[in-house]
């Protein structure tokens, strides 16, 4: 075995767990690093939260191994791996107080009494709830009743948290300003975490690297910068931010060669039709506006272009000193579209 892969917080090798006639997880191989903030990403039964259930082993796997921290850990209970899991709906005592859901955990663990108070004091500290002990869940708000679940989780200080989308029943406000706090908190006590979610702006802005998950499968590993720039597959392309697909007699006519091709809609400039061509460095096709929507900081511009492929363009709205070579695009004009060559990124067909 590589040292890599022996030094792993999480090793995946081969994993496959089938229900019935599904399969949920497909043969999975994946390493995470210790200390790493690891996502999950992919559209619902993709098979996250099974992966996950399998790592801290509240499902049995149908093949493969799970290793932690280098051990085999395939086999054995949940109890007996150093992970805990913070699920979607918190799962808090709704008859303990706040405290005591913390220290459920590490009174079960048999920790000495002082010991529970000073930790789960701490715990409440590190996500700012230090003066909400006494209250029961159901006095809390959601972010606060999310925060209740994180400390539950750290008190225990395992070397693993897996969270199955531990943001997904907050509005989109207070999403955002946990996803801020969790990436403080993760930075502040150092241990691996593994996030599940189905939403990917959620993983681009939280996680060191993400697994692109389809079908039980993992399409793509990288940074947030490496799928958005260089999506393997097209599949990765449109889940990962929006992609036009250029394939078959577009790709040959606007890349130059067969292939399927991916281009980012801001990388795209709405030229005047009549500009002049550039054809060295630049892929160019002409087209017809068929849409545009005002977004406040950009402009979302839908073109049918003469390839007969339709492209969305997005463009950045900078103001009264809007570049003159940028057309104005009305639904009706006539535009030309033009982007580096090294923005078609070429895309794997699913197999
Ligand atoms: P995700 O978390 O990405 O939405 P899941 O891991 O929950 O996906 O599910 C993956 C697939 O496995 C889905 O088709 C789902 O219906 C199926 N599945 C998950 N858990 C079970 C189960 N306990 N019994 C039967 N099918 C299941
Ligand atoms: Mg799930």
């Amino acid at each position: 075995m590589a040292i890599a892969e022996e030094s792993a917080a999480i090793g995946l090798q081969g994993l496959r767990k089938s229900f019935g006639e599904v399969r949920a997880v497909d043969g999975i191989e994946l390493d995470v690093a210790e200390g790493e903030f690891f996502s999950l990403l992919g559209p619902s039964g993709s098979g996250k939260t099974t992966v996950l259930r399998l790592v801290a082993g509240f499902e049995t796997p149908s093949g493969g191994t799970i290793r932690l921290a280098g051990e085999d850990v395939t086999r054995r209970a949940p109890f007996e791996r150093d992970v805990t899991t913070v699920f979607q709906d918190y799962a808090l005592f709704p008859h303990m107080n706040v405290e005591q859901n913390v220290g459920y955990g590490l009174k079960v663990r048999g920790v000495p009494r002082r010991e529970q108070a000073e930790r789960v004091r701490a715990a409440l500290a590190s996500v700012r709830l230090e003066d909400f002990g006494g209250r029961r869940p159901g006095q809390l708000s959601g972010g606060q009743r999310q925060r209740v679940a994180l400390a539950r989780a750290l008190v225990v200080r395992p070397r693993v948290l897996l969270l199955d989308e531990p943001l997904g029943a907050l509005d989109l406000k207070l999403r955002e300003q946990m996803q801020v706090e969790l990436k403080e908190l993760q930075r502040e006590v150092g241990i691996t975490f593994v996030l599940v979610t189905h939403d990917q702006t959620e993983a681009l802005v939280l996680s060191d690297r993400v697994a692109v998950m389809n079908a039980g499968r993992v399409e793509q590993v990288g940074t947030p910068r490496e799928l958005y720039e260089g999506p393997a597959s097209a599949f990765v392309a449109s889940f990962v931010g929006t992609s036009n697909t250029l394939t078959g007699s577009a790709a040959e006519l606007l890349v130059g060669k067969p292939g399927t091709f991916g281009v980012r809609p801001e990388k795209i400039r709405l030229l005047d039709p009549g500009a002049e061509h550039d054809r060295v460095d630049h892929s160019e096709v002409r087209g017809t506006v068929a849409d545009a929507v005002y977004l406040g900081d950009s402009t979302r511009v839908v073109v049918d272009t003469d390839a007969g492929v339709r492209f969305v363009v997005v463009r950045q709205n900078t103001g009264p000193d809007d570049d003159a070579a940028d057309a104005p695009a009305p639904p009706g004009a006539r535009v030309l579209l033009r982007w580096h060559r090294r923005h078609n990124v070429p895309l794997h067909q699913p197999s």
